[in-house]
């Protein structure tokens, strides 16, 4: 396949005064951008029918094979907008092979990472205007997804499948300084299990989670913990977010891959670790050994990372019966350190010695 997204510009974007309206409070997932990017795949042809054009509703018969069965994928990535004006992806390269990966998981069409890379660049390019300044950390949010889109009811990968790209602007997580959340750690449920769709992007994982978020808002807490499903009991992640511990003689912990989402926040934290003077480790923790080690200050930060949200302090986790504070309560030094480390990256104050970067604009 060697075709490329085409721009083709809407008649009626948003007028500039509504615009910055929304960019000066936009929120998350709330406004979204003029354009779309789309393509659409048969067995017979490939990919084609790849474009950039205003971004309208999509229609869908009752029986496309997403709405039944969930056959879905997607991703998040962000824009950002440096001093000079000029716009900035961070890693896409990883968000394109995670697609690739958790395409073949679902038994979707892969997009190879060129072309992924090329829509998220040309539906970027084609809303520039909507990416916003990059004070008080806004970003512009890129959502790439891919469902079955062909109509029939019966259980196989759909002969017709729907990739599009969409983008929102994005504020900073945190809007009156770095706060920190607490999680709840869920007893009844889990999210993923050996050889399930635990490593995938893919929406029935969330579709599964949210019985379990609400569990944790009843509990008063913000955002679930989830343990493995065996024996074990091991800490996987948070469900939208993976996790690190950092230890009192400087280790940098967190749980291997194989059940988790491997996060392009997690493998820049663990690239960055040796900066802050930590050993990176991926390791299994059991629940027990977290509750003893924040009891007896052997584990004195806890954090989760992703995309959305960037770094953000655990402070406090809670089950039933028991509840523990992590440290002193407050967001941590390493924390917050690596948290301006990852920011300063990605709006172009910190040099980048990597090339994470890749110019858009
Ligand atoms: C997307 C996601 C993350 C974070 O991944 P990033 O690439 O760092 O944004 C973590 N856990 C789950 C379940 C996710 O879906």
């Amino acid at each position: 396949m060697n075709v490329e997204f085409l721009i083709h510009r809407t008649s009626r974007p948003l007028d500039d005064g509504e615009r910055q309206k929304i960019l000066a409070d936009p929120g998350f997932g709330r406004h979204f951008t003029d354009h779309m990017a789309s393509a659409v795949w048969t067995p017979e042809a490939g990919w084609h029918e790849l474009k950039v054009a205003a971004l309208e509703p999509l229609h869908l018969h009752p029986a496309a094979a997403v709405l039944h069965y969930a056959q879905e994928i997607f991703e998040g990535l962000k824009a950002f907008r440096h001093d000079d004006g000029s716009i900035w992806l961070f890693r896409p390269e990883l968000n394109a092979r995670r697609f690739a990966r958790s395409a073949r998981r679902l038994a979707l069409p892969v997009l190879d990472e060129k072309h992924f890379v090329d829509s998220v660049k040309a539906l970027v390019s084609a809303d520039c205007a909507w990416v916003p300044s990059g004070d008080g950390e806004k970003s512009l949010y890129v959502r790439p997804f891919m469902f079955g889109s062909e109509a029939f009811l019966g259980v196989r990968p759909a002969a017709r499948v729907f990739y599009g790209v969409i983008a929102t602007p994005a504020a900073s997580y945190f809007s009156s300084g770095v706060a920190g959340v607490t999680l709840w750690v869920s007893e009844n449920y889990t999210r993923a299990a050996k050889g399930g769709t635990g490593a995938a992007k893919c929406g029935g994982n969330y579709a599964a989670s949210l019985a379990a978020q609400v569990e944790a808002t009843e509990n008063g807490c913000d955002q679930v913990l989830y343990l493995s499903g065996d024996e074990q009991r091991v800490l996987e992640e948070s469900g939208t977010m993976n996790l690190f511990l950092v230890t009192a003689d400087r280790e940098l912990v967190t749980p291997g891959l194989g059940t988790i989402l491997e996060g392009v926040i997690r493998d820049s934290v663990l690239h960055l670790a040796a900066e802050h003077n930590l050993k990176p480790v991926e390791r299994q923790l059991r629940l027990d050994q977290l509750r003893a080690g924040c009891d007896d200050g052997s584990i004195t930060e806890i954090f989760a990372v992703g995309t959305a949200a960037v770094v953000t302090p655990v402070l406090h986790f809670k089950g039933d019966g028991y509840e523990h504070t992590v440290g002193d309560g407050r967001p941590g030094t390493t924390t917050l350190a690596i948290r301006e480390h990852i920011l300063g990256l990605q709006y172009g104050k910190v040099p980048d010695t990597r090339q994470w970067l890749h110019r858009v604009v």
